[in-house]
């Protein structure tokens, strides 16, 4: 180990000071120390456990594990959610492991049962060496568990094994809904015995594929109470509001919440940081800033000269190469290729001695500088850095305060940089830090209700076990008028006994729980033949479309044709300079109206409407640049999707009161709706990408200008209504983000979006600000609306989201 840094302020000093970059800096921040605080182990926690997990290094549990433990041993379910490196694991291995031991010892055999669930397979892998660990360090006491993973890596011949003997399984949801669940009475035994559910990293089970899991969770239930058990669930999270009530949504179940983290906690030193505008032109000739993965590179190049063992979070995989190799090339012209090689490039998708070798090598501090994706956030150990670089807001405080907690070992200080994109909502974070740190983390938004997802669960559910009366509260409200509907439709059959599959296709073959439904695109190497993976056909035509460059476990492909009939996109592997980006038309149509509140004349809804979105082109950008190299027709048919959206609608009153002419409307309005959708991850935990958005400056349905937003999924996935139920801060926000900026006419720190479907025109930023005032304004004197001169089709902007999927599929 070489030694402890200097203080977090003076690494700070040197990155900026020194180096006449204090302009970039927005804000710094500091986070004071926090001491550690110990409890005991509950009295029920069996003294094998206690000594193997001293032996393991934890002499005293902290006070929020042992009140977890506590609270997991009195049979309650609990969700524990505390800081990066509070030992979420232990506190529910203790209770865990002792009641296994308890029962095995009390049956002489099997005697209780376990399931352990990670969104990940590497994580589950973590888990299982962890536990080795720990029965090493039991010393023969802990040798009747016996622990295994259960997924698509798990070999044939194994698995009978794990079904029968096994007390810990530790699997994904996936493999729950595909291979646990519909092969229940293979699992008879293990589901009779079945005393804990574990459940980790609880907070990534957000937005649909929360939604997914959390049905499952009820097939799992309703399994579990057919065999006669009734599980406890213990769920681990970052850190996130109201974790509780989340918890409880996701498992639909009352869960207690252990939040007050008694680990300790070095001074950390959080700084906002902005990169320069250059001489480059963007879309519409705007401005463009020096890109946060070019200044996440230079930053990690002097830590790493300083001696400061650093790790820089990337949005992409890309983006985490280039990092890598622009700080290799820095160092090597600074100090030598061997101080080079003290920084690599750490992403998804390495094999686990691979990225074992990895931690070692940093632990060790043989290597100094790690550029990675988010692949890191999850469960991976590596503590002990002494700064965190973030390229980019990664989209939640609640990500934010888990990467930036990889800082600080052993108590010591940590230095945290904020790099901002040149988007808005990275924008308005550096300029606003009350919104970073003086801000609660957000809630995981998930609708287990949305009928989209259900349907297709109850299909899954009944052909586990007819569905009858009993089941219908498990469920949710929105089952009973759904089954009707699956009956007509011939999906189910009813009988005296309860709602029967009779199909012959597996139910559960018919969901992705990841994805959003419809046959997934295959992407194939045309030269090979061979099968890469696959994605799903929401997001086909935006990713994969002919030209387009997809980014596939870490190398890049040319797309040289898409086919849509045999669902395949044949690619070729290449490396040109350049990223592409979609362009597609949206209208949308308003199907019915659920909630509305009056802002004086103007008026907020929420609802249910048909978005029709066509990929017509795609753009060309120089990497690192962002410049725009030039734009390619395509030729591809238009795809429908039935979801949930806020709208708003102003009067032509209100526009005349604004002196904002009609002319003005249509770039006002677009340049509204684009910082908007920018805007709403900080208020539902959704990205960008999840959302879509479209501005009309005279709508048929609603006879007004309206700016519509809108999720991308089959059904919506919570994330309008979210915004529907903040709006005020929300839109505020937004105005906030537009007026704030430096900018004269636009540019992507405020009203340009990266995926506008119109290539960022026409925009408006001074009549945005002027929309945006009036709709806050909220002013209760005005007129009726009016009808208003234009052409109601001719003038709409839009901006698809990207994972859209067709809403072809159920009803
Ligand atoms: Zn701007
Ligand atoms: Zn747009």
């Amino acid at each position: 180990m070489k030694p402890l840094p200097d203080p977090p302020a003076a690494v700070l000093d040197r990155l900026t000071g020194a180096r006449g970059r204090q302009d970039r800096l927005t804000h710094t921040e500091h986070l004071p120390a926090r001491p550690a605080r110990y409890a005991d182990w509950p009295p029920e926690i069996r003294p094998e456990i206690a000594a193997a997990v001293e032996t393991a290094g934890i002499a005293r549990p902290w006070t929020h594990q042992a009140e977890a433990a506590s609270l997991a041993i009195s049979g309650q379910n609990v969700v524990i959610a505390t800081g990066t490196a509070s030992g979420k694991s232990l506190a529910y291995l203790a209770p865990v492991l002792s009641t296994l031991l308890e029962g095995t010892e009390a049956s002489n055999g099997r005697g209780a049962t376990c399931l352990y669930l990670s969104p990940t397979k590497a994580l589950a892998a973590d888990q299982l060496r962890r536990l080795g660990e720990l029965r090493k360090a039991g010393d023969g006491a802990l040798d009747l568990l016996r622990a295994a993973a259960y997924d698509g890596d798990t070999p044939f011949q194994e698995r009978e094994w794990v079904r029968q003997y096994a007390s810990l399984v530790l699997t994904n949801p996936d493999m729950l809904h595909r291979g646990i669940l519909p092969a229940h009475t293979r699992w008879a035994s293990f589901l009779r015995a079945l005393r804990y559910v574990v459940v980790d990293e609880c907070h990534t089970y957000r937005g649909v594929f929360g939604s997914h899991v959390a049905q499952v969770l009820r097939r799992l239930r309703r399994l579990c109470a057919r065999y006669g058990s009734e599980p406890v669930f213990l769920l681990a999270s970052a850190t996130a509001a109201d974790p509780g009530r989340t918890a409880g949504r996701l498992t639909g179940l009352p869960v207690a919440e252990v939040t007050e983290d008694g680990s300790p906690r070095g001074e950390t030193v959080f700084a906002l940081w902005e990169p320069p505008l250059t001489e480059m032109q963007g879309e519409q000739g705007a401005p463009v800033r020096r890109s946060a993965t070019a200044e996440a590179a230079d930053l990690l190049t002097d830590l790493v000269l300083d001696q400061v063992r650093s790790v820089a979070f990337v949005r992409s995989r890309r983006g985490a190469e280039l990092v890598s190799v622009i700080a290799q090339e820095r160092l090597a012209e600074a100090a030598g290729h061997r101080t080079a090689r003290r920084v690599a490039a750490y992403r998804g998708g390495y094999l686990p001695e691979e990225r074992r070798a990895l931690e070692r090598a940093l632990h060790s501090g043989e290597l100094l500088g790690l550029a990675a994706t988010s692949a890191l956030e999850l469960g991976v150990d590596v503590a002990g850095l002494d700064a965190v670089l973030l390229a980019g807001y990664p989209g939640t405080r609640a990500s934010l305060w888990q990467q930036a907690g990889r800082a600080g070992r052993a108590g010591q200080g940590a230095l945290a940089v904020l790099i901002a994109r040149d988007d808005p909502l990275d924008t308005y974070l550096v300029h606003h830090p009350d919104s970073l740190f003086r801000q609660p983390v957000e809630s995981t938004v998930l609708d287990p209700d949305n009928p989209h997802v259900l349907a297709p669960h109850l299909c899954a559910a009944a052909a586990e076990l007819p569905l009858t009366d009993a089941d219908l509260e498990l469920f949710g409200p929105s089952t009973a008028p759904l089954l009707p509907q699956l009956e007509r439709r011939g999906l189910l059959r009813r009988r005296p006994g309860g709602y029967f599959w009779t199909r012959r296709e597996r139910a559960a073959d018919a969901v992705d729980i990841r994805g959003g439904g419809g046959d997934p695109v295959r992407i194939v190497e045309a030269d090979t033949g061979r099968l890469l993976g696959t994605v799903d056909a929401g997001s086909a035509h935006t990713s994969v479309h002919t030209g387009a460059v997809h980014l596939h476990q870490g190398r890049t492909y040319r797309v040289r044709e898409l086919d849509l009939e045999d669902s395949v996109a044949l690619v070729e592997e290449a490396d040109p300079p350049y990223s592409t980006v979609a362009r597609d038309t949206t209208s949308i149509r308003v199907l019915e109206t659920d909630r509305e509140v009056a802002w004086g004349e103007a008026v907020l809804c929420f609802g249910s409407v048909e978005v029709t979105n066509q990929v017509v082109s795609f753009l060309k950008r120089r990497l690192i640049t962002g410049e725009v190299l030039g734009e390619t027709k395509l030729d591809l048919p238009p795809r429908t999707l039935r979801t949930r959206a806020v709208w708003w609608c102003v009067t032509e009153g209100q526009l005349e009161d604004a002196e904002l002419l009609p002319e003005e409307l249509p770039g006002s309005a677009h340049a509204a709706e684009h910082a908007s959708i920018g805007l709403l991850p900080l208020f539902a935990t959704c990205d960008r990408w999840d959302i879509g958005g479209v501005s009309v400056p005279l709508h048929p349905d609603t006879g007004l200008p309206t700016v519509f937003v809108y999720d991308g999924h089959p059904g919506g996935a919570g994330f309008a209504e979210r915004g529907f139920q903040r709006a005020g801060e929300w839109l505020g926000a937004t105005l906030a983000a537009i007026t704030a900026c430096e900018c004269e006419r636009g540019c992507p720190s405020c009203i340009q979006s990266p995926k506008c479907g119109n290539g960022n025109d026409p925009l408006d930023k001074g009549g945005a600000i002027r929309l945006l005032r009036l709709l806050l304004a909220g002013n209760p004197a005005g007129e009726s609306a009016e009808e208003s001169a234009g052409d109601p089709a001719g003038e709409s902007a839009a901006e698809s989201a990207g994972r859209t999927v067709p809403g072809a599929e159920s009803m």
